[in-house]
């Protein structure tokens, strides 16, 4: 996949489109992919699971409705590759249509992030304010999920990648 990493987002978001049209049914079918992709819909529920039990879901709401915005800023979607977001299509994932707030990332929706498959940067950032004041057990607990998560997401981009590569689109 032949794309400059300022392409604009709606580019790469037609692209991821295509690219699930095209080969999403082949992609589903590969054991490579397969696998990954059933271990990940878990993995990503486990850390949605520890996000809202923690507490962390809530402060990070409180943040961006109250307290005048999150980390979640705009320009942070252009770190998104169009096999990263055709792997969220392949979850069952809808890519929003349009950027709700202009100062926002382009996938922050009404209750927080869109995606299911987050960039690295997306998963292991927590602010300053958060590793003071959370137990240093829950931020051991969030280190070890999120590790898991990463190594899914880093192996399968990489197998996607290449499958796609492969077909020559
Ligand atoms: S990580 Fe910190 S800055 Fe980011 S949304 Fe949560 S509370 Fe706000
Ligand atoms: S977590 Fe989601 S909404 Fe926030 S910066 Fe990352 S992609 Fe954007």
């Amino acid at each position: 996949m032949d794309y400059r990493n300022e392409e604009p987002i709606s580019e790469k978001i037609a692209i991821a489109k295509r690219l699930h049209a095209a080969l999403g049914d082949e992609l589903k079918m590969d054991p490579q992919v397969s696998v990954r992709l059933e271990e990940l819909s878990v993995r990503v529920k486990d850390s949605s699971e520890l996000c809202l039990s923690s507490g962390l879901g809530e402060a990070c709401r409180i943040c961006e409705q109250d307290e005048g915005g999150s980390c979640c800023g705009e320009g942070i979607e252009n770190r998104y590759s169009p096999e990263l977001l055709l792997i969220n299509l392949l979850l069952g994932v809808t890519l929003p249509e349009s950027r709700k707030c202009s100062r926002s990332c382009y996938f922050l929706g009404e209750v927080g992030c869109t995606l299911q498959v987050r960039e690295i940067l997306c998963i292991n950032y927590l602010c300053g304010k958060l590793q003071k004041t959370f137990p240093p057990e829950i931020l051991r607990r969030l280190q070890e999920v999120n590790g898991a998560e990463m190594d899914l997401i880093f192996g399968l981009h990489d197998r996607v990648k290449t499958f796609v590569r492969q077909k020559d689109m």
